[in-house]
């Protein structure tokens, strides 16, 4: 759609400046990346709708920006451009969360119609908002405001408030929160979760009305603005 934004991340200047120019003309806004470390900061600082990621970048490859990408819980569309006989690369990209690629060299016209699939399936996927009572997440930029205040978080507590928002209206035990928070096992004994847990809280629940965070006795947590214990 016009106006949508595209950050390419791209070093060849010439294809770069190709891409650029056409995807303009096409009514898009477009800015480019020359290196993959430069291309991750961007994505993550600015809200992009589609990212076009070439695999081959200095500084960072374009498989690992795409991993750093979706690690951060970004959901932009990513399309890569492979070369030819990178057939590993492209299982690899769509494995680490790529959507879609096209070989390099590319006719013009099936790259555009790559954008304009790939930036519908994500429209179709919905808006980036993820909403709680009074509380919204930005699923792009990763910001969480309540009552319309920002609230900061790091990035465990991120983690954490973001697994308990998808899985908002479940309770979640604190198995699952240590294998998906922290990919590891804790002893039973530990309190980890529960300090994080607190932290949480004091800055999304404390002072606000409903309570959003849970304790389930027994069972673990729950984010939810209907609880009844
Ligand atoms: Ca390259």
């Amino acid at each position: 759609m016009p106006g949508n934004r595209i950050l390419v991340v791209e070093d060849e200047a010439k294809i770069a400046s190709f891409v650029q120019k056409g995807l303009s003309e096409e009514g898009y806004s477009v800015e480019i990346a020359s290196d993959g470390a430069l291309g991750l900061r961007r994505a993550l600082e600015s809200p992009f709708d589609l990212i076009v990621l070439d695999l081959m970048l200095p500084e960072m490859d374009g498989l690992e920006v795409c991993k750093a990408l979706r690690q951060k819980g970004l959901s932009i569309p990513i399309l890569m451009l492979t070369a030819r006989d990178g057939v590993d690369d492209k299982v690899r990209g769509l494995d680490l969360g790529a959507d879609d690629y096209i070989t390099k060299p590319f006719v013009y016209e099936e790259f555009l119609a790559r954008v304009r699939s790939n930036l519908r399936k994500a429209r179709d996927r919905g808006d980036p908002y993820m909403r709680v009572a009074d509380l919204v997440f930005d699923t792009r930029l990763r910001r969480v405001e309540r009552a319309g205040r920002l609230i900061e978080l790091s990035s465990k507590e991120m983690a954490l408030f973001q697994f308990l928002l998808e899985h908002r209206g479940e309770v979640v035990s604190r198995k699952e929160i240590s294998e998906r928070v922290w990919d590891i096992h804790f002893d039973t004994t530990t309190n980890v979760i529960d300090v994080h847990i607190n932290r949480l809280r004091k800055k999304i629940d404390y002072g606000y009305t409903p309570q959003l965070i849970h304790t389930v006795r027994g069972s673990g947590y729950t984010l939810n603005d209907e609880f009844l214990p």
